[in-house]
């Protein structure tokens, strides 16, 4: 199998309003958000897992990192160990509820799972709550693992697919953008850039046990759609990577409020971690819910997941949800590797760090010299890089990225 070329346009520095702050938040001069961005032709999951791993996250095929030092709502990347991860009660809840609508358990108040057999084990219950199975629960009610689905009320099936646009997807994504979010610009040219097209390649996920059909052949991007009766009424975006499943998006149908499906979204993505984890491909460990943002409180319940970790901005290193909340109660912008370079003034993003290369360091890293058929030829950035026009960022992109990564990828510059 030859390697996959990860193909990258850098686009630099970019300023926005920042859309976390409430209205009448911070002055409105320090409410921004800034971002270093670039857009793939195309990237290989092991690149793209290297870059969220940095702080990247990608919206369509434009990929970006947040600037957490200047922006007034700092975006920490957050992971959670899906094979550690243990429900709360109230998260085994939302599960429980769900099942009892779909099989129609009519018994109230009574929160346990439904005693479904399954065909996956949980390894390591040495836990306390050795009796609860996240992969039993989250599949007791699919059609495909019960038994018989004639004595269910309802039919509930979750299917992965490619990521692909239909009518049918679309549709769910306008009413959901219209009734959750109030919003009313929406197009399906939108939906497309934002959800549905990516950079990532496919390629097979190295199972050493023969996985369910439920499971990915590949990592890439996929949809997860959940269906009712026949109706599409939940839809995940997810890129599935060599060592997480990352959650892009999640959408639901309003007329399900009341069963919290983003929540019981989390808990499968979880289990799906875990379940191809278990099917032999080790590396694959967490579940990345984007960024945790504790400004604003609408976003912290990302933090509700545990054992989960935020990445230090400055030497990406993981640290324990708990030790960084502290630091990020007394600070806007906390540093977890070296807490004194935390700053809690709203506007000052303080002195300017140096860039952690110098022109020197770029041997290796590589620029598209020309295309011809489909033979591409490489020039060395090194010899140019002190004379190029870095309007394009380039040099931020790579300070993004780090050199190290830098060398596997190329660059496409004017
Ligand atoms: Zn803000």
């Amino acid at each position: 199998m030859t390697e996959v070329l990860s193909i990258l346009r850098p686009f630099g520095n970019n300023r926005s309003t920042c859309g976390y702050c409430g209205p009448q938040g911070q002055r409105s001069s320090a409410r921004s958000s800034f971002t270093v961005g670039s857009e793939p032709l195309q990237l290989s999951c092991d690149a793209y897992q290297k870059m969220i791993d940095r702080g990247w996250r990608r919206s369509g095929t434009y990929c970006y990192k947040p600037d957490l030092r200047r922006s007034c709502c700092p975006q920490y990347t957050i992971k959670l160990d899906a094979n550690e991860f243990t429900p709360s009660k109230s998260q085994r809840k939302v599960i429980a509820r769900w099942n009892r609508h779909i099989i129609g358990n009519s018994e109230k108040g009574h929160e346990t799972s439904p005693p479904i057999p399954s065909r996956s084990h949980d390894r390591g219950k040495s836990r306390a709550d050795s009796g609860f199975s996240l992969i039993n629960a989250v599949h007791a009610a699919e059609r495909d693992f019960i038994l018989s689905s004639d004595n269910t009320t309802h039919i509930f099936e979750v299917a992965l697919e490619s990521s692909s646009f239909t009518q049918e997807k679309y549709a769910l994504y306008e009413k959901y953008q219209q009734t959750v979010h109030y919003d009313y610009r929406n197009s399906q040219t939108g939906f497309i850039d934002f959800l549905v097209d990516t950079p990532l390649v496919p390629e097979p996920i190295p199972y050493t046990r023969d996985p369910p059909k439920h499971l990915p052949q590949n990592y890439g991007s996929y949809h997860q759609l959940y269906r009712l009766d026949g109706k599409l009424i939940a839809m995940a975006v997810l890129d599935i990577l060599p060592s997480c499943v990352s959650s892009v998006y999640f959408m639901y149908d309003a007329e399900w409020e009341r069963f919290s499906l983003g929540k019981a979204s989390a808990l499968r993505e979880a289990s799906l971690a875990k379940e191809i984890h278990e099917h032999g491909a080790l590396d694959m460990k967490y579940l990345y819910m984007g960024f945790y943002i504790h400004s604003c409180q609408k976003m912290r319940y990302k933090g509700d997941y545990s054992p989960s970790f935020l990445l230090d901005p400055v030497d990406y290193t993981w640290h324990p949800l708990q030790t960084c909340v502290k630091l990020l109660e007394k600070n806007r912008y906390a540093c977890f590797s070296q807490p004194e370079r935390s700053l809690s003034d709203p506007a000052d993003p303080g002195p300017l760090p140096d860039r952690t290369f110098s022109t020197s360091d770029l041997d290796g890293v590589n620029v598209i010299d020309s295309f011809q058929g489909n033979k591409i030829t490489l020039r060395p950035i090194i010899d140019q890089f002190d004379s190029l026009d870095t309007s394009d960022g380039i040099g931020e992109v790579i300070e993004g990225l780090g050199v190290e990564l830098s060398r596997t990828i190329i660059f496409m510059i004017d």
